[in-house]
């Protein structure tokens, strides 16, 4: 969160109070750090130096024409997982040969389109999904470049719902049954065995993870080349953590030197080119979630600040049980602290984004709950009919606005009633 810092009692986002952001466009909004997204890429592209590496931006994250449009300028890749991924990509000017396509459920339409605009790599996730995109590939009369994903069946120490590299997980093909889907890869026309792959999961905090999915995926490799199937590059996915509270999740540098050396331990590590799909670690820090206290209530168990924000705005906490900071916009040095949850205003009780926060606020406040650029804005719904919240990048001393804020009528233009 080094991009929000307070100067007196006031917290700027880089050169900008972000009480000025509020009064030029309203609660709630996302505001995003143009410097701490570049810097959070260029610190992936310093540690890789020279080597053969594809840093890509896993879209999913936070999907704005703005953030893409701004990594493609630095040089990122991209890692989509869906065809509408892959039109906001194209929109925001991104390289189609630095994207790589990912998930578990690619439809015939979003093969076809990404094999006319030329992506770089399919990650394929199943036998059936192999057969089908040879299918498709042969009626285009194209080669579709292929890495399978493999599952290691590695733990990542991470929340159930983000561990995607466990054996009961729906994604990837079984570390034991790999061989037999690139066997069956390496027989097809129409697909080019380029590369292999995994995702372990999200929020990953130690550096431990990634080895033993690194050994893994490296025996996988050997075994292959007896074969004479011969690969170009490994890819190990996302998942790299960000300190939301207290986590100490190693520095990107840390993690590709610990990679590299693997690497070059191996006889054969010279002749493979690694890819990376970050997406929490690059914008996750980098955004807040600007919302005004729109009431103070208690009642016998708990004191509550309802928020104009909610859980269609920011879904993390319900969904995962997260914790998030909550940074009052002008410090109240003078004023005594309470303890409060901070909720919204939806029907729901699983309606929080903080609980039991200790603050000095008072009705009409802004608060900023952080480190919201990943999964934030993405993930968000229209529950309640509530309008989208507006979304914006500060550059210095400038705001811009890379999203309007939704209309209420934008919300129900696509229904129809019934015929009298
Ligand atoms: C979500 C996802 C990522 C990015 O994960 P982060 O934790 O945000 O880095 C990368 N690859 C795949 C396949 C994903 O599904």
């Amino acid at each position: 969160m080094d991009a929000f810092q307070y100067r007196g009692n006031s917290l700027l986002v880089e050169d900008l109070p972000l009480s000025s952001v509020a009064e030029r466009f309203g609660t709630p909004t996302y505001v995003y750090s143009r410097r701490a997204i570049v810097d959070a890429f260029a610190e992936f592209r310093r540690a890789a130096g020279t080597r053969d590496v594809l840093v890509c931006y896993a879209l999913k994250a936070n999907s704005n024409l703005a953030v893409i449009d701004l990594l493609a300028r630095e040089g990122a890749g991209f890692d989509i997982v869906s065809g509408g991924e892959l039109k906001r990509v194209l929109a925001a000017g991104g390289d189609p040969s630095r994207v790589v396509f990912s998930g578990v459920g690619k439809q015939e339409t979003e093969m076809r389109m990404a094999l006319e605009a030329g992506v770089r790599c399919f990650n394929v996730e199943s036998e059936s999904e192999l057969l089908r995109l040879d299918r498709v590939a042969g009626a285009l009369g194209r080669r579709a470049p292929v890495s399978l994903r493999v599952n290691p069946d590695v733990d990542a120490g991470t929340h159930p719902y983000i561990s995607t590299g466990l054996r009961e997980n729906k994604f990837g093909i079984a570390h034991d049954a790999a061989l037999a889907a690139y066997r069956t890869a390496a027989r097809l026309p129409n697909v080019e065995v380029i590369g292999i792959d995994c995702h372990i999961g999200s929020q990953i905090t130690s550096i431990d993870p990634f080895m033993a999915a690194l050994d893994k995926l490296l025996e996988l490799v050997d075994t292959l080349h007896a074969e004479g199937i011969v690969l170009r590059h490994i890819d190990l996915g996302g998942g790299l953590g960000i300190r939301y509270a207290d986590e100490e999740p190693p520095s990107r540098e840390a993690l590709f030197r610990a990679i590299f050396e693997r690497i070059d331990r191996h006889p054969r590590g010279a002749s493979f080119g690694l890819v990376f799909e970050f997406g929490r670690s690059i914008v996750g820090n980098a955004g807040v979630l600007l919302t005004r206290v729109e009431y103070l209530k208690s009642n016998a168990e708990r004191r509550f600040a309802i928020v104009d924000a909610a859980m269609n705005d920011l879904m993390r906490p319900a969904l995962y049980d997260a914790w998030h900071g909550v940074l009052p916009v002008e410090a109240r040095d003078a004023s005594p602290a309470q303890v409060y949850d901070i909720v919204g205003p939806v029907c729901e009780s699983g309606d929080w984004l903080a609980r039991g926060r200790k603050l000095a606020i008072a009705e009409g406040d802004l608060l900023a709950i952080a480190s919201a650029g990943a999964y934030g804005m993405a993930m968000a719904s229209n529950y309640n009919t509530r309008a989208r919240a507006a979304e914006v990048i500060v550059d210095g001393s400038d705001a811009h606005l890379v999203r309007e804020r939704e209309s209420v009528e934008s919300l129900f233009a696509l229904e129809r009633r019934l015929p009298r």
